[in-house]
Parts: structure tokens; sequence; C-alpha cells
């Protein structure tokens, strides 16, 4: 958005607005990308120079290549800090690190030249990312309609959290359009859903979901872990608030939690003094790690991209298997929108074993390389199983009701080269099939 927009878009709050009233544009407070003290602003078209040199600062004093991690509480209060404070722009300075602090701002910044955004704030993790961004725009009474395909931290704001606060929502089948308008009441004033599901990797029709918010002039958030800004730009798509778990592919090595909501600054600057009151602002060290991780985001993709989708034709040819979800497949059910939407279908596969859960446990048993624990997105394979993790809380017949089979594996492929994962699925399916006939022998 350019200087002008912001402008008329500050200018319409004031409406009717009178063509002589000048003072309009003399009004101290400007919205601006950012906030931003970066040294290095370029319009860079690809991700990888982004994910490098965005956020960057040449250190003036010491000529730093690196960015500095400012692991302070507080900063110095001169004139101008005391003026923002006054004048209603203390997002724009630096006062108190739950505020704003440098090693945020750098990161907030690379996070905001990725996903193609105005402005972001960074998170102590994703569900702080998460619970900042919905509550920030329900207001007392408020109803949303999401996915019945939720992350369960998510599933239980919307189920638990969410009624003792007067509010409600609505879960639907994210890819029933009908169902969606059906749910939405006079006081809905969120459409939320994830832009990749897990387990079952549902690649959601977001400018569907854009159209039918547009129509009932509610707001649409997406959660956008899964496809990271390297496979999807949602606000291009017309979505308005994109939240991130930063614990998986953006920092992508396994090493942190953090989370990450992104918009138009109109927006982020009606979440940050909401995340100054649930006080989830994420710590400078942590912002440096991010920060590194976030450098290798796009070349990261591509290689999970690789290993997952060799892995995932592999496994759909392999006898021992019964079937595969993986977008690029086109078997996949939403093969589809994925191949109009998805610029890199990320490194999660699904799959089913033959045998049921106890082929699966065998198999997760059997596995050298990849390594049996929740989570995914990191530079290591890494395997569970939904029914005794994610999905432990359901019965079997409500996980299958999901369309959670029994030997349900949920895999996330590193970037480990896939002719070594390859190699090593292939002498564990061994092992279990083995195994199984030596029990029938
Ligand atoms: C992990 C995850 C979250 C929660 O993020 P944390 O950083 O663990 O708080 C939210 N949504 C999705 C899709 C996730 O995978």
């Amino acid at each position: 958005m350019n200087d002008d927009n912001m402008k008329r878009g500050d200018a319409r709050s004031f409406s009717p607005v009178d063509p002589e009233a000048t003072w309009l544009s003399d009004l101290k407070r400007k919205r601006m990308a950012g906030p931003s003290f970066s040294t290095k602003q370029g319009s860079w078209q690809g991700a990888s120079t982004c994910a490098v040199h965005a956020g960057t600062t040449d250190d003036p004093r010491t000529g730093a290549v690196g960015t500095p991690i400012y692991q302070t509480s507080t900063f110095l209060l001169n004139e101008d800090q005391y003026d923002s404070i006054h004048d209603g722009y203390p997002r724009d300075r630096f006062i108190y690190t739950r505020y704003g602090n440098p090693s945020q701002w750098a990161v907030q910044e690379k996070l905001a030249a990725l996903e193609g955004a105005e402005s972001a704030i960074v998170f102590s993790s994703g569900m702080a990312a998460i619970t900042t961004a919905v509550l920030t725009f329900m207001d007392k009474g408020a109803h949303v309609v999401a996915s019945n395909e939720l992350y369960g931290g998510t599933y239980n704001l919307f189920n638990q959290e969410l009624p003792t606060f007067g509010m409600s929502a609505s879960l639907v089948d994210p890819r029933d359009f009908e169902a969606i308008e059906a749910a939405i009441q006079p006081h809905t004033q969120i459409l939320y859903f994830e832009a990749i599901t897990n387990p079952l990797l549902t690649v959601v029709d977001i400018p569907r979901i854009v159209e039918i918010a547009r129509r009932h002039k509610l707001r649409v958030i997406i959660d956008a872990t899964f496809a990271t800004p390297i496979g999807m730009k949602c606000l291009d798509l017309g979505v308005d608030v994109v939240v991130h778990s930063a614990s998986k592919y953006l920092n992508g090595h396994s090493d942190l939690i953090a989370g990450v909501a992104l918009g138009p600054r109109k927006l982020i600057d009606q979440i940050w003094p909401r995340m100054l009151s649930y006080g989830g602002s994420l710590d400078p060290h942590a912002c440096f790690l991010l920060e590194r991780g976030l450098k290798t985001l796009a070349i990261r993709m591509r290689a999970h991209q690789e290993s997952a989708h060799a892995l995932a034709q592999h496994l759909e040819a392999h006898g021992q298997v019964e079937r595969v979800f993986y977008p690029l497949l086109p078997s996949h059910p939403d093969h589809e929108v994925a191949a109009r939407l998805l610029s890199n279908a990320t490194g999660n596969v699904t799959f089913v074993v033959k045998g049921g859960d106890e082929a699966a446990l065998a198999l997760l048993n059997a596995l050298q390389l990849p390594k049996q624990a929740t989570s995914l997105g990191g530079v290591e394979s890494l395997v569970s199983l939904p029914f005794n993790s994610s999905q432990a809380g359901f019965t079997q017949k409500q996980r299958i009701d999901m369309g959670i089979l029994p030997g349900t594996v949920r895999l996330s492929v590193g970037i480990e080269d896939a002719a070594d994962l390859i190699a090593d699925f292939d002498q564990a399916l061994a092992m279990i099939a083995n195994t199984k006939e030596s029990k029938n022998a």
C-alpha cells in the first residue's frame, strides 16, 4: 500500500470528509509499514533474497553483519519516546521490550517481507499469536465460524476458552462452502481456517472463503503454518490476517517456540495493544534464532517438498501402504485446489499403513532416520501417530469419522535426501511385513 492510500484510508474514518480539511494530512501519526529500523530496504522479487536481507541492519557502531541481539528489557527515554507516548505512536519507538525491541523489529520485518505484509508482530508461541489475533477481532458475545480440522490448541481455544468469555464458535467442514455460509450468524465476526490441515493435509480453497467473508462483511484469519509464505501468499488472496506457528517451518530447526501475526498495519496495530495485555511477546534471543532460521526458509521449503514428494510417490506404490495423503499426488482429494493455490506443497506426508495402529507402531520402531516426536517443519524428519498423540483425545470411531483411519502415520519430511528416506522406509516396511508373516506361521 502506498502512502496516498494510507492517508485516504485514515481519512475515511473521519467521513464525511471536508475537502477543505487539509489538517487531515497534517496529522502527525501516519500509518507506515513496519515498524522498521532496517537500513536495507529493497524491492526484492525473490523469496530467498527477502529471507536473507529483509529486516537486517548495518550496525553503525561495529559494522556487524549479523543482526545483533538486543537482550534488554528497557530503553532510555528521551524526548522522542515521550512524544510517541503522548501522541499515540509508542509502537514506533523503543520503550520497553514487551512493547517492542530491535530484535523483534528485525525478524518482524523479514517475516512481513516474506508474507507480502505491511506489518507483523512476533509472539512467544503460535498459540499466543492465534489467541491474541482472534480475540482482537471479537467483541462481547461474538461468534466465529471455523474449520472442523483444527490444530488441537486452537480447537480448545474455540471450544473451551471462548464460551468462558461469552463467545462461541461453529466448526464446519472446510470443503463445504454451503455449510460455512449457513453457519454464519448475525453476531459472527471471523471466519477462521487452516490453509493446509493436519493430518489429512486438506488444502482449503481460500479465495472462496474470502468471497463468503466479503459478502457477509467478516474478517478472515488463516493459520498458514503448514503452507508457509513460500507455499501460499494468503494476504494476496484477500485474507485479513495470517498467523503462523513459527516453531515449525519458519524457524525450521526444532529449537524454539514462537508465533507471528501478519497483515495490514491498520489491523496489526489493533492486535498490538492486545499483545501488550495478554503478554505473549517474544524474547530477543528467540527473535535472533528465528531470524537466523528464516534466512534459509525458501531453500528449505524446496528441499522439504522435493523429498516429501518423492517419498509420497514411493509409498503410494508400496504394497504395505494402503493410502497416501500429499497435495501433489493426483490421488489427493484437493489436488486441483493445491495446483491452483500452492507454490510449495509443504513437507508433510500422511499415510495409512496396512495392519492398523499396531503395524504403524511397529513401523515407527523400525524406522531409523525419522525421530518419533510430535511437531513438524524441522530439518530432521519427525514421525508420530495421530491415534496416540495429536488425536488421542478422540475415540477410534470419532477418528474414523474424521477420516483418520487405523494405521495413519503423520510424517514431517525433513531435508534429508529422498533416497536415504526411501531406503529407510523400505527396510522398516519389510521388517514389519516379515514380523507379521512369522507371527502367522
Ligand atoms: C504447532 C501449531 C500451532 C501452535 O503453535 P505453537 O508454536 O506450538 O504454540 C498452531 N497451528 C498449527 C497448524 C500448528 O501446527
